[in-house]
């Protein structure tokens, strides 16, 4: 039984050292490589004895680097935690004191920008680190204890106190999924991933290690072309990538500038994954209408459980203003729809709302050296009396439709009470994305005016009757947005999802 993600570089190694594994600013790096670069990594950290199941922090640019410090770090027994260069400093310190590093990767320039935070800990400079000759003897001795239960990476997503989280990830939990993703759909050594996601953000451990496991191109696209669709579709013909896995506000850019009129990607373009966010079908139908042979996957999940937990493979039509499911649960993964009093709402009962609670190997350790926020989300079973069971709460509602689907509502917390009413923002928001001259819009609540406010991008006013005179053949009249204002550019957080936050910020 495979206890390691290494094992599946070594053995894409031992089959095809020369293939290209990644390509990054036009620079190609085989397997033979990654491999020789990660070993030598892994070798300077054994080294430096800080011993096994520690922490490394990664600060360096998204690009091939990275990955030999993750792969590194994980052929060394430790786990790796990345750390985004243009966080500011305030998160950043809050960061280290909760990881407290033994050792840091970066580079000689980026080095000094990490001195000025709080950290008294080792440096490893990637430039120091040569290749040697014994680096695989030396390593093994180490990379030959990992147990599945050995954490891989803890990654920080933002704690609703303002303290940041640290999810912590074991190698079983991304051997579960990768080993299903890669079997769900079919990838193979001939595929090319196109990598939108930082590697600070859960998205990207679909790209690193299904690519890793079968043998297939990892393509780093440059983060500004996110901002020029016709180059970005122009630089993924160029290079072949086949297959991407991005948040879906990327693929909205897309569609808003009609950028696929442009570009003809239908003899390069396989598949269209995406997850973080909801993917309104009005632009996924523009994608399909110009890429109708493309697979296209709806997948769902918070970091906590590795990325994603539940899947749905587009395979019918959807209305604009339809939602597109979630689906069903991936292999080896039990979802539990919990009402609020914590009675099991069946598949059968269509349009019952409830809090997708999730089960199964793909479950984050927990909360690093935060038991009581891990014991808080992570919580026993409470259909189970027999035994200890952990299921995790992520504070999604969801109900299922007539396919006995899962249909993502919101976020518990953008659930509201206005008026007497409960409402899920995300509704008013679907309902309002399905008109041609809505790119992208989003909901607040100005809890001190009691009023809902709807963002929309664009750079022109909308008059609030016309857009209510409309959403009101979709949606209830106490769901009618009090205020529409519109913002020339949606602001995202890091991640690339709209910046919730920021958009409450503006009230
Ligand atoms: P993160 O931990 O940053 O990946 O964020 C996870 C959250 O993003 C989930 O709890 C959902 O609220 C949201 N999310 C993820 N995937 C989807 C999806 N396919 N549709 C709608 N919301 C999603």
């Amino acid at each position: 039984m495979q206890a390691s993600v290494t094992e599946w570089l070594d053995k894409t190694w031992e089959k095809y050292p020369h293939k290209t594994a990644i390509i990054d600013k036009g620079n190609k790096f085989s397997y033979e490589e990654y491999r020789r670069r990660s070993l030598a990594i892994a070798r300077a950290l054994i080294e430096k004895k800080i011993g096994v199941q520690k922490p490394v922090a990664v600060y360096l640019e998204k690009g091939a680097v990275m990955l030999f410090s993750f792969i590194g770090a994980a052929y060394s027994k430790n786990f790796y935690s990345p750390i985004d260069v243009e966080m500011p400093a305030g998160r950043v310190n809050k960061i280290l004191e909760i990881l407290k590093p033994e050792i840091v990767i970066t580079t000689k320039e980026l080095k000094t920008q990490f001195e000025k935070f709080e950290y008294e800990g080792g440096y490893l400079l990637y430039e120091d680190i040569e290749p040697l000759e014994d680096d695989e003897k030396i390593v093994w001795e180490t990379a030959g204890k990992i147990i599945d239960t050995d954490l891989l990476y803890v990654l920080f997503t933002s704690g609703s106190t303002g303290v940041p989280k640290g999810v912590a990830i074991s190698h079983r939990s991304v051997v579960d999924y990768i080993e299903w993703v890669t079997e769900e759909f079919e990838v193979t050594k001939e595929d090319s991933f196109g990598s939108q996601a930082p590697f600070y953000f859960d998205n990207s451990i679909l790209d690193i290690y299904s690519t890793v496991k079968t043998g297939a191109v990892l393509n780093i696209i440059p983060k500004d072309l996110f901002s020029q669709p016709v180059l970005l579709l122009e630089y993924m013909k160029e290079w072949g990538v086949n297959s991407i896995f991005w948040v879906p506000s990327a693929l909205i850019t897309v569609a808003k500038l009609r950028a696929l009129k442009n570009v003809d990607l239908s003899d390069t373009l396989k598949r269209v994954l995406f997850c973080g966010e909801v993917m309104p079908n009005k632009q996924l139908n523009y994608w399909r209408k110009y890429l109708p042979d493309v697979l296209y996957a709806n997948l769902y999940g918070p970091t906590e459980i590795t990325d994603a937990c539940t899947f749905y493979v587009v395979d019918r039509e959807f209305g604009d203003e339809e939602s597109l499911p979630i689906g069903k649960p991936m292999k080896n993964t039990e979802i539990l729809v919990l009402d609020e009093r914590d009675c099991l709402v069946t598949s059968h009962e269509q349009g019952k709302i409830g809090e997708l609670c999730v089960k199964g190997t793909c479950l984050a350790v927990g909360y690093y050296k935060n038991p009581e926020k891990t014991k808080e989300a992570f919580v026993q079973n409470p259909l189970n009396h027999c035994f200890d069971e952990r299921i995790y709460r992520t504070g999604d509602l969801v109900s299922y439709n007539e396919c006995q689907e899962l249909i993502y509502i919101g976020r518990k917390d953008y659930q509201i009470k206005h008026l007497g009413h409960r409402i899920e923002l995300g509704e008013i928001e679907t309902a309002a994305s399905s008109f041609d001259e809505i790119p992208r819009c989003c909901c607040v609540y100005d809890d001190k005016r009691q009023s809902i406010v709807m963002y929309i991008e664009a750079e022109a006013e909308f008059s609030r009757n016309e857009i209510n005179e409309r959403l009101e053949r979709l949606i209830p009249k106490y769901m009618l947005p009090n205020k529409v204002k519109s913002i020339p550019v949606m602001p995202l957080n890091a991640n690339g999802k709209i910046d919730r936050k920021a958009l409450k910020d503006l009230l």
